[in-house]
Parts: C-alpha cells; structure tokens; sequence
C-alpha cells in the first residue's frame, strides 16, 4: 500500500532551546522534506500538559518532566508528509538517547531519558488530538512545494 499524506506535532523541548539546537533540528526536519504547516513559540501551562501527559502523569517522574517541560517556552511544530508520524518517529530515535542509533536526533545529540529535546506524536489518533491541543486552524497553512507536485506514489 502507498504513503498516505500525515500531519504530526512537534515540541522542541527545553533542552533543545537552552542548548541552541533548535536550528539544527528544525533542519534535520526540512532536509528530510517533510512540509513546516505550523510553527510558533509558547509556553507550556500546568493543564495542558496533564493533558498531553496523561500516560505517564501516574509516573514517579512526571513532577520533574512537568518542571522541566515548564522551564523555558517551547516551540510547536506541525509538520506534513508521506507517512510523517512514522518518518519523525524514525528521524527522532528512541525515548532514551543511550538506545537511540547514531544518526538520529536523539541519537546524535541526547544522551539521556528526561531531556531528550523533542515530542513527536505516536500515532494517528495522538496526532490528531495534539495538533488540535497546541493550534487553532488559522494557524495551520496549506502551501505546495515542487515535491508535492511530483508525488506519484499510492
Ligand atoms: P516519547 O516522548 O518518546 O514518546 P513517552 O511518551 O514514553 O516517550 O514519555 C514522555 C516523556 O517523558 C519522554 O519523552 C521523556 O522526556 C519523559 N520520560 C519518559 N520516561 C522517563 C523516565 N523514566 N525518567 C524521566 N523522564 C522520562
């Protein structure tokens, strides 16, 4: 079966903007090919955040993750592509950085569990739900790039 055209969110991470490597992943992104539709910066408030992490908010370590999260504004993303919430997934590496396969964001540039710089969504339902939570619809913009136009697949 063909790509199907996804959208999926983004959050650079504190640690991301305290260390300067916004820029270098927002490029490991684009060089990719994957399309920006969204992107601005915000900071992360004590509900939405038990929202987003509802799945680990029973976890002895959600304090510190909601502090860390807390800590700086973020930056939010949507990003749109061929199967993109995989591809991002793969791009992005494993939750821990010490697993993740050199080559891959979290793999070249974390080393840890806590601050490993980026959240990406999971699955299409998480996608969904967390580009509704982080952005209005007049935020989100369609565009074509040449790379759409010679898209044949599926
Ligand atoms: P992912 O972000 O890779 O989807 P999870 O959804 O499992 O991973 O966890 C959400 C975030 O919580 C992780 O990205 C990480 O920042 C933090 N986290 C997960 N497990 C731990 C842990 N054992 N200790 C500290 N922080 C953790």
């Amino acid at each position: 079966m063909g790509a199907t055209i996804q959208r999926t969110l983004i959050l650079l991470k504190p640690d991301a903007l305290q260390r300067d490597l916004i820029g270098a992943v927002v490029g490991r992104f684009e060089r990719k090919g994957l399309k920006i539709i969204g992107m601005k910066m915000i900071r992360l408030e004590d509900a939405v955040l038990d929202t987003h992490y509802a799945h680990i908010a029973d976890k002895p370590f959600y304090k510190d993750v909601k502090e860390f999260m807390m800590s700086t504004p973020v930056v939010a993303m949507v990003l749109e592509g061929q199967d993109a919430i995989a591809a991002v997934r793969l791009i992005l590496g494993p939750t821990r950085g010490y697993e993740a396969d050199a080559g891959s964001i979290r793999g070249d540039f974390s080393i840890g569990v806590a601050s490993n710089l980026v959240h990406a969504s999971d699955s299409a339902e998480a996608a969904t739900a967390e580009i509704d939570r982080f952005f209005n619809v007049n935020e989100l913009f369609e565009y074509e790039k040449i790379t759409d136009k010679f898209f044949y697949e599926g």
